[in-house]
């Protein structure tokens, strides 16, 4: 299994997620120009994507969605609540979750959905096993609940949300209503959050973190990576940041690290996009 990010941000959002034999794309908050410059940048063409996953409405996550699975016939599984708050729009391959908690077998993946608190209508997050490795994601969270806390305690690679530093948001150019939205409940992880997050975490069997959908205006990398580091220096040194303008290099399990056999370990980034 590996995967890599087309774009990560308010701005718009997508994640590929590749087994080898089965490639699922996690949202598509870009144009459909957009996404396709961006799939050619990390060598992926457009037809050999398999499925696109939903994991809420919100624009940035949405947005080129009809108009690629339209152009690709590709399959979409998201909850009845994002496809009507989406806008229900007609598309070939429909397939609806029963709700957020459904497990998808998915020719040889298998994905976990589970609720988040977010202000959409039924958000969920993914968590990805094929052989014998379990990436996570957690982004557009509000809070984190125990139920996402012992859902994530067991993976060996994370994708975790630093939106915001909740200072900056204070002082940044938000307005109050926007900023209570955003550190709200249902809105998004602050760094703290995320932080405290990874602190409770039994974060040892975890060889890849990436630090995802940070704020542009209310964020900077350093205060993500002092963040981290205050959990733990070799955490801050692995850390990789996903940006809003150019997809991530690919990450790739190294072969013969199934987690049934011993702790996993990732190797470096085989490719980079540029
Ligand atoms: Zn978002
Ligand atoms: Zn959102």
């Amino acid at each position: 299994m590996r995967f890599c990010s087309l774009g990560s941000g308010s701005r718009g959002n997508a994640t590929l997620v590749d087994t080898g034999g089965y490639r699922i794309l996690v949202d598509n908050g870009f144009s459909l120009r957009e996404l396709l410059r961006r799939l050619e940048r990390v060598g992926v063409a457009p037809a050999t994507i398999d499925c696109l996953l939903l994991t809420h409405e919100h624009a940035d996550h949405v947005k080129g969605v009809a108009s690629f699975v339209r152009r690709h016939d590709v399959e979409v599984w998201t909850t009845p609540g994002t496809w009507r708050a989406a806008g229900a729009p007609d598309v070939p391959r429909l397939r609806l979750l029963s709700g957020p908690g459904q497990t998808l077998e998915l020719d040889g993946v298998r994905v976990s959905s589970y609720p988040v608190p977010h202000d959409a209508r039924e958000p969920c997050q993914f968590v990805f096993e094929s052989g014998g490795h379990r990436l996570g994601m957690l982004t557009d969270c509000g809070r984190v609940t125990p139920h996402i806390q012992q859902f994530l305690s067991d993976c060996d690679a994370l994708i975790l949300e630093f939106n915001h530093d909740s200072q900056s948001l204070q002082r940044g150019p938000y307005p109050l209503s926007l900023q209570r939205r955003i550190s709200g409940g249902f809105g998004h992880l602050s760094n703290r959050q995320a932080g405290d997050f990874l602190d409770r975490l039994s974060w040892g069997a975890l060889q890849h973190l990436v630090v995802a959908h940070v704020s542009e205006a209310n964020n900077h990398p350093d205060l993500v990576l002092d963040t981290i580091r205050s959990v733990s220096t070799t955490l801050a040194e692995q850390a990789v940041l996903w940006e809003q303008d150019a997809p991530s290099p690919w990450c790739a399990f190294a072969s013969g690290t199934q987690r049934a056999h011993g702790p996993a370990a990732l190797v470096e980034p085989s490719s980079s996009p540029g």
